[in-house]
């Protein structure tokens, strides 16, 4: 990375009013707007600021579920009475991590996808799942996904839901993170395209809907579900999935609720080559054309880039989640981190669903980021484990455009952050500590987990799930999707063993 791109990337940006993006509706748990006050000392403290200041010996200052000091122990000054004190010793607090891209419904089809053909995919993989995965099965599917990503340190996530056929999966998915207390930006994926002229681009007509019925159902969603934890913002899935009035629709509604505008774009050489010979030029310039690139879009892959598209997603300030563990799985090709990063673009992180990754092991994802590019271009020089972890963190933050609220530990950020164990075998020895979190990662050294200042994660445990209860749960799920789907005898088939 040149010294000039490094420099971009580490300008935090305000492009965006987080008045507008973090509607004040009351849902935060009152505890921790009440006043307390909350001291972590004697940590290692990673703070992700402008300046990536980090503290061999540091303390983190909480007040009303921000953050109102941090520093080395050696400045901490007086401390009143009433401050709760925790210390942190043996522990490495930073920033909560970001996962810009996943689908929380997708928690119970881990597995299945695993070199599936192309025409089982269309025949058994997508429009049958898409038939038979209903709120129901999303709600206890959502907790398991959450359940992961919480434990292992994810405070926020951007997910995406499908709600065509069955318009109540984003509620199950939304009732599960009310309840999971995680912060998340929750996109309702609509699609109405009838060009049959790509197999792989084509929506049978059970599942396309109306602008207005998107429309209508976003808002739905929007008054039942918007807090200051959870946002829905709404989502046409791709350029040539959906047709232009539809994605101009979808929009102009994030203009109107002051809300994020969610796309997957340049996702695949495919897409690329249709959109090609339907436009002229790639899928991101066709949304250029659109006029719906811009500070509150945001686009899961952008793997099939053209320079000048590099060029056009740092300019509109468009966030684009990079996914390497997905698109390895898919084989869809190497995304251009290195020139998105040069360029300014707002990147960060994703694990994609739990159907094309197949964990939700942000760590591995953090990992990869960094190996993949190494191995494509056969330069081993490229990135750095900090880099990864910055990807995750105010990487992530930007790409959400929410910068000004999470991402690093700074006086007045949302006090969403992380304590882990560093005296895990696989963190040791402790002199290389942050070569260790990312590359000899290890998930389950994520202790405590705090969104707003809250510690929903405790030693492991989530406050508000019954490890048990939600794999039962999505157990349970999983067999009513897969005996609806027919892919439980598809998996049986697929083994070349023989299970007795
Ligand atoms: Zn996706």
């Amino acid at each position: 990375m040149s010294k000039l791109s490094r420099q971009a990337f580490l300008r935090t940006g305000t492009a965006a009013g987080l008045a507008t993006l973090l509607p004040a509706v009351a849902r935060t748990p009152a505890h921790a707007q009440d006043g307390s006050e909350l001291l972590l000392t004697d940590a290692i403290v990673l703070t992700m600021d402008t300046n990536r200041r980090a503290f061999q010996s540091g303390y983190v200052w909480i007040k009303n579920g921000r953050i109102a000091d941090v520093g080395a122990m050696t400045n901490l000054g007086p401390v009143p009475n009433e401050v709760t004190r925790r210390s942190m010793t043996g522990h490495l607090v930073m920033p909560g991590l970001i996962n810009c891209h996943t689908h929380l419904s997708n928690g119970i089809m881990r597995g299945i996808y695993d070199e599936m053909p192309l025409e089982v995919w269309f025949s058994k993989g997508m429009w049958p799942v898409l038939d038979a995965l209903d709120g129901a099965a999303a709600e206890p599917a959502a907790e398991l996904s959450i359940l992961e990503l919480m434990t292992t340190g994810v405070t926020t996530c951007a997910t995406g839901e499908m709600a065509t056929a069955n318009p109540d999966v984003p509620d199950g998915v939304s009732t599960a993170l009310e309840r999971t207390g995680m912060r998340a930006v929750l996109s309702r994926i609509t699609m109405d395209s009838a060009d049959d002229t790509s197999s792989s681009q084509f929506i049978p007509e059970a599942y396309r809907e109306t602008p207005e019925s998107a429309i209508n159902e976003v808002l739905r969603l929007q008054k039942r579900f918007n807090s200051s934890r959870l946002m829905i913002v709404p989502e046409a899935l791709g350029v040539l999935r959906c047709t232009e009035e539809m994605v101009r629709a979808m929009h102009q509604l994030s203009l109107d609720t002051s809300s994020h505008f969610v796309m997957h774009a340049a996702s695949s050489q495919d897409e690329r080559d249709e959109s090609r010979r339907r436009f002229g030029h790639g899928s991101i310039s066709e949304l250029e054309q659109l006029g719906v690139l811009g500070p509150k879009t945001l686009l899961a892959h952008g793997v099939w880039l053209d320079d000048d598209e590099v060029e056009l997603v740092a300019k509109r300030q468009t966030g684009i989640s990079h996914n390497p563990v997905s698109n390895a799985y898919y084989a869809s090709g190497v995304a251009r981190l290195p020139e998105m990063i040069d360029a300014g673009v707002r990147v960060g992180l994703g694990t994609d669903g739990a159907s094309t990754n197949n964990s939700q092991n942000v760590w591995e994802t953090m990992k990869m980021s960094v190996l993949i590019q190494k191995q494509w271009r056969e330069q081993p020089s490229f990135g750095s484990a900090e880099l990864a972890l910055e990807l995750m963190t105010i990487g992530g933050a930007r790409a959400l455009h929410l910068e000004d609220e999470i991402g690093s530990l700074e006086t007045g950020k949302k006090a969403d952050l992380i304590a882990v164990d560093t005296q895990r075998v696989a963190l040791s020895p402790s002199q290389t500590l942050v070569s260790n979190l990312v590359y000899s990662n290890d998930p389950l050294a994520v202790r405590d987990v705090y969104i707003d200042g809250e510690r929903l994660v405790q030693n492991g445990k989530h406050h508000a799930l019954d490890h048990g209860a939600v794999i039962d749960n999505a157990r349970s799920a999983a067999a009513t999707v897969l005996s609806r789907t027919g892919l439980d005898s598809y998996i049986n088939e697929r083994s070349t063993w023989t299970w007795e």
